[in-house]
């Protein structure tokens, strides 16, 4: 079996405005930021047997466009251009003191008018912890229209970006039993407290770094701490670190292919984990309508 060949779900990944991408193509080519377009990773894609991306935002009003409500519709639109290659989660804002009055509309928004199938938390860019109660109403509404949560967690700097510790995440997943949450990345350097927890995980962005860390060996451990029913194959494309954009599927699939998983193991968390996420909210979603 060869992870470069078998069909993946990427239930991570970045795609940025055109606007944006343009900036950083002038002003910062060397930034893996300038290499986050549809064409070029639609060709990567192909080369790698990707069939479907999942895009999502990152709370950042610079990164994408400053209103949520633009950045979904965007989304949306993106989505709809492609429809059998990507799936996009919504953005948020934090705007002032209104993160609470606004973003479960926002959330609203995006999936019954745009069609998004999930949302996006990163408590970091938001300065607010991922079990702070400000963070309740919007997870209601997920839940209430049933679309995973994907939440950043690698809180890996130092001072004052702990707001997305595993543990603050472990604690909403409790609180909210119907709603399906991924803590992404792993936990991060906080996998300990990620792997003691129980939801999703998605492997993205930092499983090179744990082979830089703990060796192969160890990190083929950590993946099974966390068991094949609870990995979701994912990169963080195009920003990977020690990575090149160009290398991040050479990267992965190398490492993965070094993993002790079987064909059916494999198959679970590169496709059928997140499948049944992405399928159960669309169920709910025909109910509805
Ligand atoms: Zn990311």
């Amino acid at each position: 079996m060869d992870w470069k060949k078998i069909r993946k779900i990427d239930a991570h990944v970045h795609i940025i405005p055109p606007e944006i991408l343009k900036l950083y193509r002038e002003n910062e080519p060397e930034s893996p930021w300038a290499h986050a377009d549809a064409d070029e990773y639609l060709r990567i894609m192909e080369q790698y047997n990707v069939e479907k991306a999942i895009v999502v935002p990152n709370n950042d009003g610079r990164m994408y466009y400053p209103k949520a409500d633009d950045t979904n519709k965007w989304l949306g639109e993106l989505q709809k251009r492609h429809p059998d290659k990507f799936l996009a989660f919504a953005d948020v804002r934090k705007e002032g003191s209104y993160f609470m009055e606004d973003s479960p509309y926002d959330l609203q928004d995006a999936v019954e008018d745009y069609g998004l199938k999930g949302l996006k938390l990163h408590p970091s860019n938001l300065q607010l912890d991922a079990d702070s109660l400000e963070m309740v109403p919007v997870l209601r509404k997920a839940a209430e229209l049933n679309v995973p949560v994907a939440i950043h967690s690698n809180p890996c700097r130092v001072g004052f970006n702990d707001n997305c510790a595993p543990d603050k995440i472990n604690k909403m997943i409790q609180v909210f039993p119907d709603l399906t949450i991924i803590t992404a990345h792993m936990g991060g350097m906080k996998w300990q407290d990620a792997i003691s927890g129980c939801g999703y995980v998605d492997i993205s962005s930092v499983l090179p770094e744990f082979v830089k860390l703990y060796g192969i060996e160890q990190t083929n451990r950590i993946l099974r701490g966390f068991g094949v029913d609870r990995l979701i194959f994912a990169t963080d494309y195009p920003d990977v670190r020690y990575v090149e954009p160009e290398e991040v599927y050479e990267t992965y699939c190398s490492v993965l292919n070094q993993m002790d998983f079987t064909e059916e193991e494999a198959g679970k968390i590169a496709y059928e984990n997140i499948l049944r996420i992405l399928n159960r909210s669309s169920e709910s979603v025909a109910l509805r309508v």
